[in-house]
């Protein structure tokens, strides 16, 4: 025999399906930015940024061989940069993480410390 359930002491305003709610929304919203970039510009835009970091670091005297000398990265961080950019993105020289502009050629473009070549 089935036991009839009682009242519940507590309720909310809240529907059950609040958080799926909202992200659904959030998930829209990023469809439509994401729809709304106009990936043209985009390329052409990183292209013009990795074109002026190599020219920038080939007019750098702290570019050795395609390796920036200027920068000492942590381990951390080298990590990091392998993780998304790949094996080879960073060497490890004498102990120190450098950056291998060849493979992250934009660095230059923003880089602040730039050295001229003599
Ligand atoms: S411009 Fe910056 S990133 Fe490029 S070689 Fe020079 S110090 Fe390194």
């Amino acid at each position: 025999m089935l036991q009839k359930m009682s009242e519940p002491l507590i309720s909310s305003d809240i529907p059950p399906l609040a958080e799926v709610v909202d992200i659904k929304k959030r998930i829209e919203k990023l469809e439509a930015m994401v729809t709304s970039i106009d990936t043209a510009k985009l390329r052409l835009v990183t292209e013009f940024v990795e074109n002026i970091g190599i020219w920038r670091c080939s007019k750098c005297k702290q570019n050795i061989d395609n390796i920036c000398t200027g920068w000492k990265l942590s381990k951390e961080f080298a990590d990091k940069i392998v993780s998304i950019v790949g094996e080879g993105a960073v060497v490890l020289q004498d102990n120190v993480y450098r950056i291998n502009i060849s493979r992250l050629p934009f660095v230059g473009a923003i880089c602040p410390i730039f050295v001229a070549k003599i």
